[in-house]
């Protein structure tokens, strides 16, 4: 374990992402110090960088890594629906092929400081294990198989984290009901998409409170009275706001979400529509939450901000916390330059400009494990 001194940055500590303006000392794989001020010595000036926790994409599907650009010109069912073109483009691609391409995607992400993920795997029990197979050690990857039949889903529970389902509509509400205890018996998660269009808001939005879902993927149209409805009964909610405006279905109520205290996340969605990169995530959102509300500040930029780092602690088995002493060592570097010179407001600098040029290590339990791919 490289134990490490890292002086002169500004520490997002805890689960409020305080800033200490300090050092933070590395030791055996765990965080020994934050504190403010300067140590007698140290490995590395960041000269104002900022230390951050790790980003969580909470909704992906990575195995669409070789449908890119798939949407042009086509509608939101025409692409990823039933029968789609990037079901046409998967079951065409040979399995070598799709697993490059999904190691590729991962190591993306890791480059751009994510290091969880949870992902829709279509497929059944071996879509789940293409995955695996396609995985990288450092990304933690959370498998929510979807299972063609009812039949089908305890085989989908053996291997994987749990159950995503496309809609809430594919089933009949007893069949929904069945798929829900035997994922509640097995203790893991289920999830959907809900509401990602119109038409099929009202029942979704009603079946996902009476699944009583572990989390909720898009709401992009619900109301702050839905949103409400699923925080009152404890589902967070993911939010897609790039893929829901590629896909041309809308664009979710985050505002409300923040405005309303409801728990939410942010996921990227399909690879084949967008990069799995959250800070392009969190600057797209945090460009439409001011876009319809000149009045957002450092308040809402925080939120994001927590959306993608803390809140994903709180609902998953994500193997590292908030920044502490006595911590786990795995958070992400960035260096103060570029669009990080010059910053008046830490986070909401954080959340609208980060760009790869700022991204100087991702530590993993104490290793720096962006230098060790370099
Ligand atoms: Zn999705």
């Amino acid at each position: 374990m490289g134990d490490m001194i890292i002086s002169n940055a500004a520490i997002l500590e805890g689960k409020d992402l305080d800033i200490v303006r300090g050092y933070l000392e590395v030791r055996n794989g765990r965080i020994e110090r934050i504190s403010e001020g300067s140590p007698p010595t140290w490995d590395l000036n960041l000269k104002g960088g900022f230390i951050l926790p790790p980003l969580v994409n909470a909704h992906t599907h990575v195995a669409d890594s070789v449908a890119k650009e798939l949407y042009l010109g086509k509608e939101q069912h025409e692409v990823v629906g039933r029968g789609g073109e990037k079901f046409k483009v998967l079951n065409s691609t040979p399995r070598t092929k799709l697993k490059r391409s999904i190691r590729s995607t991962l190591r993306y992400m890791l480059r751009t400081g994510t290091l969880a993920h949870l992902d829709f795997r279509e497929g059944g029990r071996e879509g789940i294990r293409l995955l695996k197979e396609a995985s990288v050690s450092e990304v933690k990857t959370f498998i929510l198989g979807r299972p063609s039949t009812i039949v089908e889903t305890d085989e989908v529970l053996d291997e994987s984290d749990g159950v995503g389902l496309p809609s809430l509509m594919d089933h009949e509400e007893d069949k929904l009901e069945l798929i829900s205890r035997k994922v509640k018996r097995a203790r893991k998660l289920l999830s959907s998409h809900v509401a990602e269009t119109h038409w099929k808001r009202k029942i979704e939005i009603k079946r996902a409170i009476k699944l009583r879902l572990s989390f909720a993927v898009h709401l992009t149209h619900a109301d702050e009275d839905d949103l409400i409805s699923l925080h009152k009964r404890g589902i967070p909610i993911v939010f897609c706001a790039r893929s829901n405006s590629l896909l041309s279905v809308g664009l979710p109520p985050i505002n409300s979400a923040i405005r309303s205290g409801v728990k939410f996340m942010l996921g990227t969605d399909n690879v084949g529509i967008c990069e799995p990169n959250m800070f392009e995530e969190m600057k797209f959102a945090w460009a439409y939450v001011r876009m319809a509300n000149p009045k957002a500040g450092e308040e809402e930029a925080l939120a994001l901000l927590k959306s993608v780092t803390i809140e994903p602690l709180e609902h998953f088995d994500i193997p590292w916390g908030p920044l502490e002493e006595g911590g786990e060592g795995t958070f992400i570097v960035l260096s103060r330059r570029g669009g990080l010179l010059d910053l008046r407001h830490a986070h909401a600098g954080i959340v609208n400009r980060v760009g790869s040029e700022n991204i100087r290590a991702v530590f993993l339990d104490g290793e720096n494990i962006l230098r060790a791919r370099d």
